[in-house]
């Protein structure tokens, strides 16, 4: 058995959980029976009363134990001499019976030799209340418990095990209302426990149901005649009450469980003394075996380095399996006589309690949920949930949203948007809740293993498939001079380029500095016959990069429209064109040019479209900046006219005032001049307005401009730089990757990252993925939502800005951007 020290432990069932306690001694009393003859000289006890101690003299009468040892002492935890059945409970039974109340289970057990008191002590006697025992005390604390835990619904319910001759016998199996079973009982170690198949388990409800129920167990026990003591049990009986409390309180959906094992041991003495035999030797047999290996689990219990326990040797040890050790309440009471007739069996009885002390547990409490009630509670919730998510929803402007599972038609609309993305019609996938996320990376795989198995079947209709590991095929092919070393395929050609297949001319690695030598001459070339544009000078920039894997098919036909004067250098001159250093000779200055007559010379050349746009955008910045300027004009004068006009009729209206007012039928008369300047103010305030409302568009549309023109200008010198790094600067043999690495390239960015003004904003989300995303990974749609959400409030927040200006003076001049390090126009 594995003794588990973390603190919680969850069982298989998952809805068993049990919270470990502290380690706790199995707690053993020894409790002598009253007697006349009592032994003063040879038994003793100690001042605490905790210890017991036996003398023995050496030269000893016949039958007691013959060794060296005269002297003995047991320490305890406690001494029952002459104490009380009340005493008795108090001091024994107690607290194990208030912690079941608690989720504790709790074992007591009598063990001794037959007559010495044991079923005295758990039973008591029957006729004399006052003499009752451990088990009617037990059921009244339990009883009275209950009645102090209103918070709580308590249930009781009992059973009563007898163990004869290893035969299990139910002793409440005589109740009217238990039916009968042929099939004998058998112990079942299931994940709740230990339990007892076919043990009738009674529901009491009342203390004095219970009593009658173990009335009813006591009368059927089964008595042998004995010749030491005439009623003393032959047998084991295990009286058990389970408790298990729920609470009554709706929401908490846990509840514990526990059970008291009341444990009347069969007689402990040895086989020899007794003198029996028939019947009676046969249960001493069994009675010694079953003690034996009660003893033997309990060694073992005590032994904290055995991993096994050998519960299943007896029937007594597996039906107490969960109930010896482990995570009970457990105390042991040794019954013994005082007489000097018994020693031998005390001393026996002693040993067995003291090795009992040794046992550790770790009482726990049974906590189970109440599955009945957690779906119900967990409904709520997710009703309470589902609302939550709806709000959200509609804070976040993500109206209907659905969350439930997905059907089949909405997975196959999944499918083809995949597969659309996939080939590129369709832009991006929108994300739309966690489901559809999942559905979407689902389909991707898909997807995925359809195409690869596409793939696969493609090359298979072409092609032989060797093993790569199938050495013995691949050195026959090899030999047979099919394929290459690498496993290519002699020979074959792949337009999609798989295997070893003819680059396009074009693509041939050395060939590059050709394209590269005139692109001067080229670029005058293209722009007499209007061909340069940003879009081809991307083009010429592909051709001239080795990047030959990247070039399709309709590239290949591009460079039919490349002047023909070129190719047929490349192919007709190999000579000249495998030596581009030649070419630097004639066309590179010995030192690079000043960069701003280099700048002058690009701007009129490679970068003349870019410039021509520059310089559009530019004129219809500043003309929109002249008339926001003339309007910023026109709106202070127009101010300046309302102020003087406010300024007449406050003084018109003071001199009404102090001329005193005529009124006639509640409305006030006033002169015409008056009158005229109101009509006038009045006018004023509406041109204020029109001219501030043009402004307004006016730097709405200067912002705009102006973030083109920046971005022209920041192009422009960007592709300035690069051509005069690759014009005078770098070797020109130097690879191509290297040379683009670290710039853009004109027309290589997508237009869409270049005006994209939500950088900072999809920055801010993607913070918010790596950190708060982890932890809520649920959270995913909210945060996009969000997201969506500010960046429309950031646009609407600055379009605003114009708008909620209060009329005021206008700075005449708007002021410009800090103009670059060249001399732009
Ligand atoms: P066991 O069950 O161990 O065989 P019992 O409990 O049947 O022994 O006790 C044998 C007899 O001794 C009974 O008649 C019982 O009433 C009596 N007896 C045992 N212990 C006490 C005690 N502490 N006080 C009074 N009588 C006792
Ligand atoms: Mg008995």
């Amino acid at each position: 058995m594995g003794r588990p020290n973390i603190p919680m432990k969850r069982h298989k069932d998952k809805r068993r959980i049990i919270k470990m306690g502290t380690r706790k001694k199995v707690h053993a009393y020894v409790r002598i029976k009253p007697t006349d003859e009592f032994a003063y000289e040879m038994i003793t006890f100690g001042e605490d009363n905790k210890s017991i101690d036996i003398h023995i003299k050496k030269d000893g009468r016949k039958g007691i134990i013959n060794n060296q040892q005269t002297d003995w002492s047991f320490r305890l935890d406690g001494v029952l001499h002459d104490a009380s059945q009340d005493s008795v409970y108090d001091t024994v039974a107690k607290e194990v019976v208030a912690q079941a109340l608690d989720g504790y289970n709790g074992t007591i057990m009598c063990y001794g030799q037959t007559g010495a008191g044991k079923t005295y002590t758990m039973t008591g006697t029957t006729e004399n209340y006052k003499h009752r025992g451990i088990l009617p005390r037990a059921l009244q604390q339990v009883f009275r418990m209950i009645e102090e835990r209103p918070t709580h619904s308590i249930t009781v319910r009992v059973s009563y095990l007898e163990i004869y001759n290893e035969t299990l016998f139910d002793l409440l199996s005589t109740l009217p209302y238990v039916g009968n079973s042929d099939t004998p009982m058998s112990i079942v170690e299931s994940p709740q426990g230990i339990f007892v198949k076919g043990l009738s388990v009674h529901m009491t409800g009342r203390e004095e149901d219970a009593f009658s129920l173990l009335f009813e167990g006591e009368t059927n026990r089964i008595i042998a005649s004995h010749t030491m003591n005439k009623n003393s049990s032959r047998s084991h009986c295990i009286f058990t009450i389970y408790i298990e409390a729920h609470s009554r309180s709706l929401s908490d959906e846990k509840y514990i469980t526990s059970k008291i094992n009341l444990v009347d041991l069969a007689g402990s003495e040895r086989l020899g003394k007794t003198g029996s035999e028939g019947q009676i030797l046969k249960e001493a047999t069994y009675i010694n075996k079953s003690l034996s290996f009660l003893e033997q689990a309990i060694i073992a219990l005590g032994d904290r380095k055995r991993e096994h326990v050998p519960f299943r040797q007896c029937k007594l040890t597996h039906a107490l399996k969960d109930s010896l050790g482990g995570n009970c309440n457990m105390v042991i009471v040794a019954n013994v006589y005082g007489d000097a007739t018994q020693l031998d069996e005390t001393l026996s009885s002693l040993r067995f309690a003291s090795r009992m002390k040794l046992i550790t547990t770790e009482p726990a409490v049974n906590e189970k949920y109440d599955a009945e009630r957690m779906v119900k509670n967990l409904e709520k919730e997710l009703i309470l949930l589902k609302q939550e998510l709806a709000i959200h929803d509609s804070l976040a402007n993500r109206a209907m949203v659905t969350y439930d599972p997905m059907d089949e038609v909405q997975i196959a609309e999944i499918n083809s948007q995949v597969r659309r993305y996939l080939e590129g019609s369709l832009e991006e996938i929108d994300i739309i809740n966690l489901r559809q996320i999942q559905e979407v990376f689902n389909q991707f795989k898909v997807v995925l293993s359809q195409q690869e198995q596409e793939v696969e079947a493609n090359l298979r209709r072409k092609y032989t498939l060797i093993n790569k590991n199938d050495y013995v095929t691949i050195t026959a092919v090899q030999k047979a001079g099919l394929v290459d070393v690498e496993g290519h395929t002699v020979g074959e050609t792949d337009g999609q380029g798989f295997g070893l297949g003819i680059a396009p001319f074009s693509a041939k690695p050395g060939k590059k500095g050709k394209f590269k030598k005139s692109f001067r001459d080229l670029a005058g070339l293209a722009k007499k016959e209007g061909l340069l544009s940003p879009v081809s000078g991307k083009d010429i920039d592909s051709l001239s990069t080795s990047r030959t894997q990247l070039l399709s098919p309709s590239k290949e036909v591009d460079v039919k429209d490349v002047p023909s004067r070129d190719r047929e250098a490349s192919s007709s001159e190999p000579v000249a064109s495998d030596s581009p250093k030649e070419d630097s000779r004639t066309t590179r200055p010995g030192t690079p040019p000043p960069k701003p007559s280099a700048f002058e010379e690009f701007k009129n050349e490679r970068g003349s479209e870019i410039n021509r746009i520059f310089k559009q955008n530019k004129t219809i910045l500043n003309d929109r900046r002249k008339k926001a300027s003339e309007t910023a004009q026109r709106i202070n004068s127009i101010k300046r006219e309302i102020d003087t006009t406010k300024e007449a009729l406050d003084a018109q209206k003071t001199f009404r005032e102090e001329q005193g007012e005529y009124e006639n039928k509640g409305l006030m008369i006033i002169d015409e001049e008056e009158f005229l300047l109101i009509l006038k103010l009045k006018e004023l305030k509406k041109q204020y307005r029109e001219e501030y409302q043009d402004l307004r568009d006016l730097k709405a549309e200067i912002q705009y401009c102006q973030h083109l023109v920046d971005q022209c200008r920041q192009r422009l010198l960007t592709e300035f730089d690069i051509w005069y790094n690759e014009s005078f600067l770098i070797p020109e043999d130097t690879p191509a990757p290297l040379k683009a690495k670290g710039s853009i390239k004109l027309g290589l960015l997508p237009l869409s990252k270049l005006t994209s003004l939500a950088e900072d904003d999809e920055d801010k989300f993607g913070r918010i993925q790596t950190s708060a995303l982890p932890d809520c990974p649920d959270s995913v749609s909210f945060y996009n939502a969000r997201m969506k959400l500010d960046q429309k409030k950031n646009y609407s927040k600055t379009m605003a800005s114009f708008q909620n200006k209060k009329p005021g003076p206008v700075p005449a001049v708007l002021k410009e951007k800090s103009p670059s390090d060249y001399n732009l126009p």
